[in-house]
């Protein structure tokens, strides 16, 4: 994301008189040079490389050797591997060693780029600081302890606490609403990121201050780039001369004055923000110093020439490091204001510019990214179990780990702030998919590769010659009954499992192709376990004879009803019925008309529409929506003129298909709702899978500028309060909020993957699997905006391709719960990862081949408490020592890992799901033996505690206090004391624990 985004912001707070708390005093102002590089946005990863990125680190290692005073921060470690692996010489790589040690180069948040806030999932946050973390520490020793988000479009709630987790110490933000920046927000605090958590995990945060990460680039006297003497990027090569546009007038005795003046004048404007006289002064902007010689040179004299003139100025200079500057903040041992949980979205930087639309831009490519993350998930648990106790079978390790590896670094990159906000221009997108495509495809070969692995047996019982093996792997630690969806090639069908006994299954034709028919399979799966399901087609499949046939569902038809006959009186209603559920359908609308929920036996009023807000995309005409920005100028309207109905009535599943027509004799919909309801049979477990209502749309393509939505409109009295989750990690309660303009667009908030409203008795829980835009405009009422189509004519738009004519048909799923607030508490959490982490379903991949029976390779099922989720099990394959110590001694002496990877160590996650209060029972701390959870991976031998990105033993690390109103925190310095504990431990609400387990080989 680029400066221009900056500039009407920056018009406004000039005229802004800054809060002027500050004391007297000299001001020491922190000069901190860095690059930011997104890992992505308008070029992709290799352009940027070729243009500026790689000449960043080479021409900043290079004069960072020439000066002992210069320094540099570096953020995103996926071009600095990219550089590392590919374009340091070994003399580089040495001099890279030498500045860390010296701490004159230094590594700030260390993930692999430095993700978005709002629509990622915390899994995922998690994976890509641990996978740039992971690197640090095996190359360098090295251990980030300060953050740098200067540019997610608004914070969240759960960054802090991962960051504290992550055992920083400090941690920066920027992007935070203007009217907090322009109502004197003290830009300084202690954050408690969890309710939950509270003190133990909070986190010293600075907040930039009005003109964020970059220096400014109009200075009085020049018209050039300001303090960036080395120009702008050129794409894409770099100028063969080294002369590039727009160079800043190089700094001379006839006007080191003015530089001089104009910094200083900078330096006291910052100043004023703030409640010491300690100034972070950041030195560079998007794509800078990839010309790192003539930045220095230029910088060097200016500083000394201020700096002997400081008594006078009232300011002196000085290079720094993040961290030089927050520690020289920490030794003033000032008193702190503390932040509760609340985060800072949405973001808007003007009265028309709120930030809302990237909630919901190319949801397409946040679908894959979801996707691509789970198959991860289950991917990485799979091969743990393949390989403990011992491996089952020929399959190549290092193959295997590379595999996943691939597919680490392509779900780390899509979290960038410009990726998976679907803010980047179509051919940057177009390289996220294919690296999340390509490693989706390594991670499934490895997947069906462990499925045929091992000793192949006799396929009695199983599919005979013209039938069908498929195989379904649970990726949750617990057993799940759930619903598994094929799509095959005839009509009858009989299924078995691996023992030759049938299995609940039901036949319907397929709403997508003609020739081919859907199957519903119910599968019940032991946790981190897989199945085999045989099928076979069948002579007759028909009901009722002898043969285990799957049982065909009947489709009842209803004809086209038009949105201006609808009428206001009785309705004749079609009840759709399952063990939880009534849906009542009206068949004068074809529309939802009430769910009746048998628990409470309350029926709540309900139904669901799909409507478009028109937006402008011509400046003249004024604020224009695009990929960032959602600008409605009016109440959304209703997109379709007729819907026609069908309900496909089976045993298994009851599918009400509704067809939306934006004309009364289009032939095509635009819109559709396939709702799903299950009819679990006796004897099978129903708590999850009844309670949910599975609602698939279609959307698309739309018309040019237009954004979607799919209103639902309750009779709860919700009083227009909405609750939509951080990053999937916790909730925040959204009241609508009245304001003097864009009321629409900045009660729009992200789902990532729940929200939910209530009254006094009912809860509506949507769970989404992947992020979306969520609002509620009136009262009982939710929207969800599902799609977004549009087009502009602001040049910097059209310039850099960023104007989202998004042409693509979107196929979004939702489950809707409804209930007492008791049993929808109960089982969000556990809903929410169900959705998340559907079952792995092989099946093209087997190739008809039969997979070895599990009586071979019987493992047993892993079961954690319904509280407490695993949330990684995987071999990680770094190649360092736990103990700190030996590691960085075996750095020194050479050994630098890589050699090969570490198949020993085990990382294993857990999370306890619930706040503090939020269930009377599970609340509840959590007791668990860690060698049950992982039961059937081998005797353990050891298990070791660590920083959520593993590179920190905790009871090493002490992470710095911060006094703050309340008095010092006893829990911000360290984590919380614990006994050293053998297998057994005890895990409490919110909590996040890490740990590397070995077993004993066999
Ligand atoms: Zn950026």
């Amino acid at each position: 994301m680029g400066p221009l985004r900056w500039l009407p912001l920056l018009v406004r707070l000039l005229l802004l008189r800054p809060p002027g708390a500050r004391p007297e005093g000299p001001i020491r102002a922190f000069v901190v040079p860095h690059s930011h590089m997104d890992v992505g946005w308008v070029y992709t990863v290799q352009e940027s490389m070729r243009a500026y990125a790689a000449n960043v680190y080479t021409s900043v290692v290079e004069e960072l050797s020439r000066g002992q005073q210069r320094r540099f921060i570096a953020v995103e470690q996926e071009f600095f591997r990219l550089w590392w692996d590919g374009v340091a010489s070994d003399q580089q790589k040495h001099q890279v060693r030498r500045l860390l040690d010296e701490g004159r180069l230094e590594f700030v948040l260390g993930g692999q780029v430095m993700h978005d806030e709002a629509v990622t999932h915390f899994d995922d946050q998690i994976l890509q600081l641990t996978e740039g973390h992971g690197f640090l520490y095996e190359t360098f020793g090295i251990r980030p302890q300060f953050s740098w988000h200067v540019d997610p479009f608004g914070a969240s709630a759960t960054t802090p606490t991962l960051f504290a987790l992550a055992g920083f110490n400090a941690h920066l933000i920027s992007r935070i609403d203007y009217n907090l920046k322009e109502a004197r927000q003290e830009l300084q605090f202690v954050w408690q990121g969890s309710p939950s958590l509270s003190v133990q995990q909070q986190i010293f945060t600075h907040i930039m201050d009005q003109y964020s990460y970059c220096t400014p680039s109009h200075i009085p006297f020049s018209n050039r780039s300001g303090f960036y003497w080395n120009g702008v990027a050129v794409f894409p090569e770099p100028p063969a001369d080294g002369v590039y546009p727009n160079m800043s007038e190089p700094v001379t005795p006839a006007n080191i004055d003015l530089y001089a003046e104009a910094l200083v004048a900078n330096v006291k404007q910052r100043a004023a923000w703030f409640r010491t006289p300690h100034v972070l002064w950041p030195w560079g902007c998007d794509k800078q110093f990839f010309n790192a010689s003539v930045q220095f040179a230029n910088m060097d004299p200016l500083l000394d020439h201020i700096n002997s003139r400081a008594a006078k100025l009232g300011v002196s200079v000085q290079y720094a490091t993040l961290g030089d500057y927050f520690r020289a903040l920490h030794a003033l041992n000032v008193t702190w204001r503390t932040r509760d949980h609340h985060d800072f979205l949405p973001y808007s930087t003007e009265p028309f510019q709120a930030w809302t639309g990237f909630y919901t831009s190319r949801s397409a490519l946040k679908g894959l990214a979801r996707r691509a993350s789970a198959l991860l998930y289950a991917g990485e648990s799979m091969f743990t179990r393949y390989m403990w106790p011992a491996p089952r079978g020929p399959l190549d390790p290092a193959w295997a780990l590379q595999q996943l590896q691939q597919l680490r670094w392509a779900v780390s990159e899509v979290q960038h702030h410009d990726a998976i906000t679907g803010t980047e221009s179509p051919k940057v997108r177009d390289m996220y998919e294919e690296h999340l495509a390509s490693g989706m495809l390594g991670v499934r070969k490895l997947m069906a590769s462990i499925v045929l692995d091992g000793p192949q047996s006799p396929t009695s019982g199983c599919a005979g010659p013209a039938g069908h093996f498929v195989t379904v792997y649970n990726p949750l630690a617990w057993t799940v009954t759930t619903i598994i969806t094929l799509t095959i090639g005839f009509p009858g069908v009989s299924v078995t499992d691996e023992l030759g006994h049938p299995v609940p299954a039901q036949i319907q034709n397929s709403t997508e192709t003609p020739s081919a028919y859907v199957l519903h399979i119910l599968a019940t799966i032991p946790g981190l376990s897989y199945r085999h399901y045989g099928i076979r087609p069948t002579a007759g499949a028909q009901e009722g004879t002898q043969e285990p046939a799957a049982t065909v569902a009947s489709t009842l038809r209803f004809g086209r009803r038009l949105r201006r006959h609808a009428s206001h009186g009785a309705s004749r209603l079609v009840p759709v019925v399952n063990d939880c559920y009534t849906v009542l359908l009206d068949q004068d609308t074809n529309l939802m008309h009430s769910i009746r929920e048998r628990q409470s036996n309350r029926t709540v009023r309900m139904t669901q529409e799909f409507l478009e807000y028109h937006v402008n995309g011509d400046l003249k005409q004024g604020p224009i929506s695009d990929n960032y920005m959602f600008t409605p100028k009016d109440a959304a309207a209703p997109a379709w003129e007729a819907v026609e109905m069908e309900i496909v009535a089976g045993k298994l599943v009851t599918e009400i298909r509704q067809y939306f027509y934006r004309n009364v004799t289009t032939r095509d919909y635009t819109y559709a709702i396939y709702s799903r309801l299950t009819h679990v049979p006796q004897g099978h477990d129903r708590e999850l899978l009844c309670h949910r209502i599975e609602q698939q749309y279609h959307v698309g393509p739309l018309e040019l500028n237009r954004e979607a939505v799919l209103r639902t409109s309750t009779d709860l009295n919700s009083r227009q309060v909405l609750y939509s989750d951080n990053n999937g990690y916790q909730m925040q309660r959204r009241p609508y909020l009245a304001y003097s303009n864009n009321s629409i667009a900045r009660n729009y908030y992200p789902m990532v993957q729940s929200a939910f409203m209530e009254d006094g008795s009912s809860r509506l829980l949507l769970l989404s699997e992947r992020a979306h835009g969520i609002s509620s405009q009136g009262n009982g009422q939710v929207e969800v905006m599902l799609h977004r189509r549009l087009w502009n004519n602001f040049d910097w738009d059209l310039g850099y391709n960023l104007t989202l004519n998004d042409t693509s048909v979107v196929h979004p799923v939702l489950w809707l719960l409804l209930g007492p607030w008791s049993v929808t508490t109960a089982l969000r959490q556990r809903s929410g990862l169900a959705l998340q982490h559907r079952p792995v379903v092989l099946f093209g991949e087997l190739a008809g081949t039969a997979p070895n029976r599990p009586g071979s390779q019987k493992q047993e099922a892993v079961t954690l408490p319904p509280n407490l989720h695993l949330q990684i099990l995987s071999i990680p394959g770094w190649n360092y020592s736990s103990n700190h110590t030996e590691h960085v001694q075996n750095l020194q002496k050479g050994h630098r890992g890589k050699a090969q990877a570490d198949l020993h160590r085990v990382l294993l996650r857990l999370h306890h799901l619930y706040e503090v209060g939020e269930d009377p029972v599970l609340s509840q701390p959590v007791t668990v033996d860690l060698e049950a959870v992982v039961c059937g991976l081998g005797p353990m031998v050891a298990v070791e505690e660590r920083s959520l990105t593993g590179t920190w033993d905790v009871s090493t690390l002490r992470r710095w206090s911060w006094a703050t109103e309340t008095g010092h925190c006893r829990g911000c310095s360290t984590f919380p004391s614990r006994s050293p504990e053998g297998p057994t431990i005890t895990i409490h609400p919110k909590e996040i624990r890490t740990f590397f387990v070995h077993f004993r080989q066999q």
